[in-house]
């Protein structure tokens, strides 16, 4: 019988399920067969009404009012906030997250969601017979400290600053592990023919390629800075990527751009864009910024979601992976610069990108949580199909 695995995510942003699902490819594509995988989202599935509801606010929060999720981000960061919230929330959640795991009879159940490790850890102790709760932290450094709980069976981060802060919230050393941040497996270092990559997408040959991006929603000024590089004259062409917004996709096709541009809406192939690019113009979200390493690309980060992407921006700079520009006109003085003949810095990038990147996390982590849903299998007596151990 195959190991059966259940993943806890939301679609408060696009990079839960993307992690969930890294995941759960990399188990396929490694250890075909072997466990039957199933995600739930526990926010609408879990959480008592109406609060069931309120994960819908995260979109219109961080894009019309970032102050108002800035200030929810910063509330949780405080024990005595989070303690008290817990404490009355968790007798109605807990009932209600046993039934949800009961309903998908998993041997291991992985939360890659800030909201659900604590009452994942709790709901999962209380079963008839327990089974392990892992937590999957997604954010790159300065994740809420939601996501820390040390009843959780393990914790994996996907760096070190990340690790650091488990460990100031209490997590036991030899419970937390940097494994990296899970990234679907389609993404690795580029190495065929990038011209021919890059005429297959609509882009010219030889000319240098800005990629714009504002994550899987479309977020952030990514029309104003489109048309800033498009009016600076440098001799770079544009693939500008609308996500799932529909009306950014309308603007950026009713101009009438000067340099070479590609428009288009939310891409499946985002590893071939990244492969055909040299410079990523993008806000500091997490999966944008592993999968960018992975692809050798440095980045422009043109902004960030208050809270959890702040620090992904200290990351990038800190790690000299990238640079910080905040408005249009900075972030067409910084490709300026890094244009600029007889500058090196664009290669100096790209080799710290494909030197700090973690392309085998999806991999690594589907390795682990497997081990764990096998070891859950044997010790309960139940069948098999095969053990990695
Ligand atoms: N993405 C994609 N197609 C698009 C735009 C974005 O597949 O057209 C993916 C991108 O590759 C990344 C995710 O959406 O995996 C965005 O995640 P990130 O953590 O960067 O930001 P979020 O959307 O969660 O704020």
């Amino acid at each position: 019988m195959p190991t059966r695995i259940l993943f806890l995510f939301s679609d408060t942003g696009g990079g839960h399920r993307s992690a969930a699902q890294a995941i759960h490819e990399a188990i396929d594509l490694y250890w075909p067969g072997r466990a039957e995988i199933s995600l739930a989202d526990f926010y609408v599935e879990a959480f008592p009404p109406p609060l069931n509801r309120t994960g819908a606010l995260y979109g219109p929060m961080v894009n019309k009012a970032d102050w108002t999720w800035h200030m929810s981000w910063k509330l949780g960061e405080y024990r005595g906030v989070r303690g008290p919230l817990w404490r009355a929330l968790l007798p109605t959640m807990k009932g209600r997250f046993v039934r949800l795991i009961q309903a998908h009879d998993p041997d291991v159940v992985v939360s890659v969601h800030p909201l659900a490790s604590t009452p994942m850890a709790v709901a999962a102790r209380a079963l008839p017979q327990p089974i392990p709760a892992l937590t999957v932290v997604t954010d790159l450094v300065d994740g809420s400290a939601a996501w820390y709980d040390g009843r959780v069976n393990f914790t994996y981060v996907p760096t070190e600053p990340a690790r650091d802060k488990g460990l100031r919230l209490g997590l036991e050393p030899g419970r937390v592990e940097v494994v990296g941040q899970p990234v679907s497996p389609r993404f690795q270092p580029f190495s065929g023919d990038r011209a021919a990559l890059r005429r297959r997408l609509g882009l010219r040959p030889d000319t240098t390629t800005i990629l714009i991006v504002g994550g899987g929603e479309g977020m952030g000024n990514v029309y104003d800075t489109a048309r800033a590089i498009d009016a600076s004259e440098l001799d770079v062409q544009l693939a500008v990527i609308a996500g799932r917004n529909a009306t950014l996709k309308e603007d950026l096709d009713a101009f009438d751009w000067t340099a070479p541009t590609v428009v288009t809406g939310f891409v499946r192939n985002m590893p071939e864009w990244m492969a055909a690019s040299d410079v990523i113009v993008t806000k500091a979200g997490p999966g944008t910024i592993a999968e960018a390493l992975i692809e050798g690309l440095p980045l422009l980060l043109s902004g960030y979601v208050p809270g959890q992407e702040k620090a992904n921006v200290d990351y990038v700079v800190n790690e000299r992976v990238g640079a910080a520009a905040f408005t249009p006109a900075t972030v067409v003085d910084t490709l300026r610069e890094w244009l600029r003949p007889g500058n090196v810095a664009l290669d100096d990038m790209q080799a710290r990108c494909l030197a700090l990147a973690k392309p085998n996390a999806a991999r690594d982590l589907g390795e682990r949580v497997l081990a764990w849903g096998e070891r859950s299998r044997r010790e309960r007596g139940l069948p098999m199909t095969t053990s990695m151990e």
